[in-house]
C-alpha cells in the first residue's frame, strides 16, 4: 500500500516510468539503450541498456524501497554524476505494473532474473543474456484503477515518452539511444550525433540552421548550450531547454532570464526556442525540492538569472545584428530570369561604442493632451544594470541624406553599405522606447473623455478585462463595470490619440485572451505602450518632410533598439558594399 502510494508522486504515466529507468541505465554506465513501447508505453515498457548490470544478489534488493547502491554521503545528494538518489522509483514502479528485470552484471558468466507483479516478489532465477540490464513493465497501473483513469489517448502518452527520451539524448550527446512504439521506429539517434544534430532531428533542421552557441563563466557556474534565432520563435515555452548538471530541470526564474534576454525581438505572447545547460558546483543546489527532481532551488538564484540573462543577451547582440540582404549569386552563369527570394543572413560583429545618453523628444506627431500627472520634468537616468545596446552600424553621412522614397522606406549610406529603414517601423521603435521612458518618469498624460464611453464586451472578456483594472489604471486606461458586458471607459493614454477606445480595449482583451496565465503587469505594459507606440507612429505612405527624416534618423542613433520595431520585426535592412559590387562584377 505504501509503495502505491509513493508511486503516485513520481509514476504519473508511461514517461515518468521511462524517465526512471532511462535515469538507471545512464547511472550504470549505459552507452546505449533501445526503447520499445506498445500502447503508449501502457501494455508494454522495454528498457534494454549495455551498463554494468546488477549482480544478482542484488536484484532483489533493487525493489526494496529506499534502497539504492548510489548514496554514499548524506550531504551527497545532489551529485553531478548520478541521476537518481532516493532509491525509490523501481519500488514504486514494482508497485503498480508487472515488472521483469534481468540482468547480467560485469564482469558475471550469467545473469539473473526477477519479476515483481504489483509488489509481489519472484525468486530469482538464472538468465542467459548479454551483460547490461534488460526490464520489462507491463500493464501499467493495472491495480491503480484511479491512476490508470488519468491516462491520455494513446497519442499524448506517445508524445510525453518522447518528450522524456529528447531530454534525455538532449543531456547525453554521445548516448546511442532508439525508440520504437508498437514496433515502429520512432527514434534511432547514434552516438555520433552531436547536440545539433540532436536538435535537428527532434526540432527539425531549420531551428538547428539558426542557432548561435552560447559560452559563459561567472563564478563557480558556466551557461553553455544553444539559443535560437528569434524567427524560431514558438507559442509557448516548452522549447526551451534547460539543464542542469546534466539533468533537464524545469525553472521559472530561468525561463524569465531567457524571454528577458530576447526582450523586444519576440512579438508578445511568442517564446524563443534555447537548449541551455548550466554546470554548478553541487553544493550550490539545493537538495531535491521535488519527487522527480525536475525542480530545484539553487542557493543564489539570483546570480543564476544574471548568468542566463546576459549570456543570451550578449549572445543576441552580437549576433542579430541589422538583418543583411544577400543577393543570388550567379557564379559565372547567365543571369537567371525569376528573381530568387531574398535571404536574409547576420551583419558580422561590429565593435561595440558605448551608448550616448538618452535625451527627452516628444514625439514626432502631437496629439491634443493634457497632462494628468504633475511629477516635475527630469531627466531619465540610464539603469547601470541594463545590458549594453547592441553595436551600431555607423552612418557614412550626416542622417539628413537620407531619402524618402515610395513614400515608405528611408534610404541611406552607411560606413560600408547601404541602410534601407521601414520609417513605420522606426518610428514605432523610437516611440515605444520613449513612451517607455516617460512611464517609468510618470509622465504617461492621459485623456479624460467628456462622455465615458460604453464598449461591449463578451460576458467572460468584460470579466478578464475588469480583474485587469489596477494594472490597467497604471497604464492610464481607466475603465468601469456597467453590468451585462458593458465596460465604461473614461479615460485612456493621451498617446493614443487617434485609436478609438473600441480598438485599445480590444487589444486589451487580446493580450488577456492569449496569455496561458493572466500577463503580468510588465506584459500588458508593454503591449500597451507598442500598441501607442503604433498608433502613434508614421505610417507607411506618410511623406515625411526632410526635417521629419532628419528627426527620425538622430533619435534612431539614440534608439536602445534601433533594429526592431516593438514586435520584433526588423526596422532596417543593410545592403553592404561588398555585396553590390559584387553584383556589378567589380570584385
Ligand atoms: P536509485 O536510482 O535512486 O538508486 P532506483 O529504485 O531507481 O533507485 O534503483 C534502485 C537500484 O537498482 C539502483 O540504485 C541500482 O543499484 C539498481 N539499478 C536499477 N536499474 C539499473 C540498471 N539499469 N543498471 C544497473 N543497476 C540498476
Ligand atoms: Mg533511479
Amino acid at each position: 500500500m505504501i509503495t502505491k502510494i509513493a508511486a503516485g508522486e513520481v509514476i504519473e504515466r508511461p514517461a515518468s516510468v521511462i524517465k526512471e529507468l532511462l535515469e538507471n541505465s545512464i547511472d550504470a554506465g549505459a552507452r546505449r539503450i533501445d526503447i520499445d513501447i506498445e500502447q503508449g508505453g501502457t501494455e508494454l515498457i522495454r528498457i534494454v541498456d549495455d551498463g554494468h548490470g546488477i549482480d544478482p544478489e542484488d536484484l532483489a534488493l533493487a525493489f526494496s524501497n529506499h534502497a539504492t547502491s548510489k548514496l554514499r554521503a548524506a550531504d551527497d545528494l545532489f551529485r553531478i554524476g548520478t541521476m537518481g538518489f532516493r532509491g525509490e522509483a523501481l519500488a514504486s514502479i514494482g508497485g503498480i505494473a508487472r515488472v521483469l528485470m534481468q540482468s547480467r552484471a560485469e564482469g558475471h558468466e550469467v545473469g539473473a532474473e526477477i519479476r515483481n507483479d504489483g509488489g509481489e516478489l519472484s525468486e530469482v532465477r538464472p538468465w542467459n543474456g548479454a551483460q547490461g540490464t534488460r526490464i520489462e513493465v507491463r500493464h501499467l497501473f493495472y491495480n491503480v484503477p484511479v491512476r490508470k483513469k488519468f491516462l491520455r489517448t494513446i497519442s499524448t502518452e506517445v508524445g510525453h515518452v518522447c518528450e522524456a527520451v529528447q531530454r534525455i539524448a538532449l543531456a547525453f550527446p554521445s548516448l546511442h539511444i532508439v525508440l520504437r512504439h508498437n514496433s515502429k521506429l520512432v527514434y534511432e539517434v547514434p552516438s555520433s550525433a552531436g547536440l545539433t544534430d540532436r536538435i535537428a532531428l527532434f526540432f527539425g533542421g531549420d531551428i538547428r540552421d539558426q542557432l548561435y552557441d552560447v559560452q559563459l563563466s561567472q563564478g563557480p557556474a558556466t551557461l553553455s548550450g544553444y539559443i535560437a534565432d528569434p524567427a524560431c520563435e514558438r507559442g509557448n515555452a516548452k522549447w526551451q531547454y534547460l539543464f542542469l548538471n546534466g539533468r533537464w530541470i524545469r525553472d521559472r526564474s530561468l525561463g524569465h532570464a531567457v524571454q528577458d534576454a530576447y526582450r523586444g525581438l519576440l512579438m508578445v505572447g511568442r517564446y524563443a526556442v534555447s537548449f541551455l545547460f548550466i554546470d554548478l558546483p553541487p553544493d550550490l543546489v539545493d537538495v531535491n525540492v521535488h519527487p522527480t527532481k525536475c525542480e530545484v532551488r539553487f542557493r543564489d538564484s539570483q546570480a543564476l538569472f544574471h548568468l542566463v540573462r546576459s549570456g543570451v543577451r550578449n549572445r543576441l547582440h552580437k549576433a542579430n545584428i541589422v538583418p543583411q540582404l544577400q543577393m543570388p549569386i550567379n557564379e559565372g552563369r547567365e543571369p537567371v530570369a525569376t528573381a530568387e527570394p531574398w535571404k536574409v543572413t547576420e551583419v558580422p560583429m561590429r565593435e561595440y561604442s558605448p551608448p550616448p545618453v538618452p535625451t527627452y523628444d516628444p514625439p514626432l506627431i502631437h496629439s491634443e493632451t493634457r497632462t494628468v500627472n504633475e511629477t516635475p520634468q527630469q531627466q531619465p537616468s540610464r539603469n547601470v544594470n541594463e545590458v549594453p545596446r547592441p553595436p551600431e552600424i555607423r552612418l557614412a553621412s550626416a542622417p539628413h541624406r537620407a531619402i524618402q522614397i515610395h513614400n515608405s522606406y528611408l534610404v541611406v549610406e552607411t560606413a560600408d553599405g547601404m541602410l534601407v529603414i521601414d520609417q513605420h517601423a522606426l518610428h514605432e521603435r523610437i516611440l515605444f522606447e520613449q513612451l517607455q521612458r516617460r512611464f517609468r518618469a510618470g509622465q504617461l498624460e492621459k485623456q479624460r473623455l467628456l462622455i465615458p464611453e460604453p464598449i461591449d464586451l463578451p460576458g467572460p472578456q468584460a470579466a478578464m478585462v475588469l480583474e485587469a483594472r489596477e494594472a490597467l489604471l497604471d497604464l492610464g486606461l481607466e475603465i468601469e463595470d456597467f453590468g451585462g458586458g458593458t465596460i465604461l471607459l473614461s479615460a485612456y493614454p493621451a498617446v493614443l490619440g487617434r485609436a478609438s477606445p473600441a480598438t485599445i480595449l480590444e487589444g486589451v482583451v487580446d493580450q488577456l485572451i492569449h496569455h496561458e496565465r493572466p500577463p503580468t503587469r510588465d506584459q500588458l505594459l508593454n503591449h500597451l505602450l507598442a500598441t501607442m507606440a503604433c498608433k502613434a507612429a508614421v505610417k507607411a505612405n506618410d511623406p515625411l518632410s526632410q526635417e521629419e527624416i532628419s528627426a527620425l534618423m538622430a533619435q534612431r542613433e539614440l534608439a536602445d533598439d534601433s533594429h526592431h520595431c516593438p514586435h520584433g520585426r526588423p526596422t532596417s535592412l543593410l545592403f553592404s558594399r561588398k555585396e553590390l559590387e559584387k553584383q556589378f562584377g567589380r570584385i
